[in-house]
């Protein structure tokens, strides 16, 4: 599809809308909860300025602090590929827009969301009131230490890359549980992996070639 056919401005929001979930379900989105899911959670609402018009595309797209809100159909493919059950605690590390955190909230029964940037942190929890989710609770923090006070979790999404699964955060996955996250060095390709924690130890599958910012140490300068 060309951009131009994006721009066209005679097609409504609800047919963007239309086609915004057909692309899901062509990039291999089929699960009825996560497309359902992702059908009550705007995109549009977290994408800002000269970007907000091609909320509905399956594109990144920058927000505030030089991060990127990540391109749907990865969104899809990683909340399916974590399997959430409604009775789940989830954490998340990197809020960004908060779009995956209100995704991940219509599926679990309690999501931690954090963020290095406390910008990204009190802009994603000003949507989360105003949309009235009120089952996510968003933290500025390095998440590479994950949320010890919160731990252990049923499931981990890790939405920047790390070069390897940061050791805290297979702590705090509970025996069971399922963490997914980019792994590989920035700027070059990096994998998405899926790690199972077992009785005896771990699982580790890889799922497919993806690309995310770098996970970086400490606390943002916003
Ligand atoms: N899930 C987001 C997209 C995230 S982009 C969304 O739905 O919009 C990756 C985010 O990870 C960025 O906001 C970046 O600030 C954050 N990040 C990078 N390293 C981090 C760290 N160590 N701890 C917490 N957040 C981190």
């Amino acid at each position: 599809m060309t951009g131009t056919e994006d721009d066209n401005p005679s097609e409504t929001l609800a047919e963007r809308k239309m086609r915004f979930l057909f692309a899901l379900r062509s990039r291999g989105v089929t699960d009825t909860r996560v497309l359902t899911a992702m059908e009550m959670v705007d995109r549009g609402l977290f994408v800002r300025g000269i970007f907000a018009g091609r909320a509905y595309e399956d594109m990144p797209l920058p927000i505030a602090c030089g991060q990127t809100i990540s391109q749907p159909s990865v969104v899809g493919l990683m909340t399916q590929a974590l399997n959430v059950t409604p009775r789940d605690t989830v954490l998340e590390v990197g809020t960004g827009s908060g779009y995956q955190a209100a995704i991940l909230a219509q599926l679990a029964r309690r999501v931690y969301t954090v963020d290095r940037y406390r910008r990204l942190v009190r802009e994603a929890t000003d949507l989360f009131r105003q949309l009235d989710i009120t089952n996510i609770t968003a933290i500025a923090a390095d998440g590479s230490f994950g949320l010890p006070e919160q731990a252990p979790f049923d499931r981990i999404l890790v939405t920047a890359a790390a070069e390897d699964p940061p050791g805290p955060l297979l702590e705090q996955l509970k025996p069971g549980g399922i963490m997914v996250l980019p792994v590989g060095q920035s700027d070059t390709v990096q994998s998405l992996i899926k790690v199972t924690r077992t009785s005896r130890g771990f699982d580790y599958e890889e799922l497919r070639p993806v690309r995310f910012v770098p996970l970086v140490e400490g606390l943002g300068s916003e």
